[in-house]
């Protein structure tokens, strides 16, 4: 039985991650939950899944949420101390990471420092302090397992062989809804167009990450600190099927792939049960029913948010932390009417230019170069809101 966190409960990682315990009840048993603010679905999940802890963004929220459950619920607790102490449940044996955004560094760095197992959704956290995460990871000797779909894939592809005999890591990026669109008309997509992702259902912050392809970027800069490999041996690919999830090519020319149905429930359900596996009724792939698989070389051009990411890891350490928090800033300006598309990844990179890079040797300094980098994008985008 393994006992289980769930940082994020309320968001798409956070309900498929409930879908595969409530299927296997025999092998995972929450003991904590977090949520943002939908205390309607955080209610259900606690009566389903009865934890003893559950953290709320804020004291009302937790107020509300007490009135809500009727009789001897859980513990509730609130804000970034809340996250922390679900964090740091001393019944969990590990963490599922899947808070969006930089907002997940300090209750993972916590749980690390907990010596908790994590199943790292948050994908920021490794972007915005990836060695520092990584020291953490060694000196505490935790296991730190991928959710994402396509380190999930490289970590499946690199099960069984040597690190030394790697040559490059290859992720796939489906391309997103303008994959195809001409650059002219990208400044003018409108916020419901770029929500519309082809493969994947997900949160909004990473499907609109997706569409400005600054997920790809995000992934190569996680892929970096994972798998300790340096940033020119790791390319990306457009594959618009999903279905290769991405692959390993190693110094023979041999090239491993792990392949699937687009759906997270696999790679959660690899982070909660490696080694072993168990079924997350995710539906078998029908090879004859593929109408092929075609791969691409990305457009810099059109989607210059990767060439930030690649720029961001060179420039060095703090910069990512910067980009990352630009990002944020911009992606929910976006969200809210008041950016074009386009908008995005020039204020990310105009932030980035005003950035003097540097390295980072604590959390509190990178939650500082973080503030900073937010600051900084509202600043030249005229916004005010966070
Ligand atoms: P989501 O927006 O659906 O859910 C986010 C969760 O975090 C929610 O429970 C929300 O309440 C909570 N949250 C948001 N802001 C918070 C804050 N400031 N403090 C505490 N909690 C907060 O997001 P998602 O799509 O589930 O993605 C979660 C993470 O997983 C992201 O880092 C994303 O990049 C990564 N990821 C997601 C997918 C996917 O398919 N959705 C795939 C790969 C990686
Ligand atoms: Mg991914």
């Amino acid at each position: 039985m393994k006992k289980l966190a769930i940082l994020g409960s309320t968001g798409s990682i956070g309900v498929s991650t409930l879908d595969i315990v409530a299927a296997h009840p025999d092998k995972f048993q929450v003991v904590a939950l977090t949520g943002g603010s939908n205390l309607e679905l955080l209610k259900k999940q606690i009566e389903e899944f009865a934890p003893q802890l559950v953290a709320v963004m804020n004291e009302e929220l937790a107020q509300k949420l007490a009135q809500m459950l009727p009789g001897k619920g859980p513990e509730i607790v609130h804000g970034v101390a809340g996250m922390i102490a679900a964090a740091t449940a001393a019944d969990a044996d590990m963490v599922v990471a899947a808070i969006v955004g930089a907002a997940g560094l300090v209750p993972t760095a916590a749980a690390i420092k907990a010596g908790k197992d994590i199943a790292l959704a948050n994908k920021e956290t490794l972007v915005t302090a990836g060695r520092l995460i990584m020291d953490m990871v060694k000196i505490h000797g935790v296991r730190l397992y991928p959710v994402d779909s396509e380190h999930s894939a490289v970590f499946q592809s690199l099960e069984g062989h040597r690190k030394d005999d790697v040559k490059r890591i290859i992720l796939t990026a489906s391309g997103g809804p303008f994959f195809s669109y001409p650059a002219e008309k990208m400044a003018e997509v409108s916020v419901s167009d770029a929500l519309n992702h082809p493969n994947w259902s997900m949160g909004q912050k990473i499907t609109i990450d997706s569409a400005t392809m600054m997920n790809k970027g995000l992934e190569v800069i996680e892929a970096r600190w994972l798998f300790d490999i340096p940033v020119e041996r790791i390319s990306v690919t457009i594959h618009p099927q999903s279905i290769i999830h991405s692959m390993v090519e190693y110094v023979d020319g041999c090239v491993m792939a792990q392949m699937g149905i687009p759906d997270m429930k696999a790679p959660i359900a690899y982070a909660l049960t490696y080694p072993g596996r168990v079924p997350t009724g995710v539906k078998p792939l029908d090879l004859t029913a593929l109408s092929g698989l075609t791969f691409f070389n990305p457009d810099f051009n059109r989607f210059p948010a990767l060439k930030l990411a690649y720029r961001a890891l060179n420039d060095g350490e703090s910069m990512p932390t910067v980009m990352n928090a630009a990002n944020e800033v911009a992606v929910g300006a976006f969200l809210n009417g008041e950016i074009t598309f386009t908008a995005i990844a020039d204020s990310i990179e105009k932030t980035m230019g005003f950035h003097q890079p540097h390295n980072l040797n604590s959390i509190e300094e990178v939650l500082s170069v973080d503030r900073w980098g937010r600051k900084k994008c509202r600043e030249l985008l005229g916004i005010n809101n966070p």
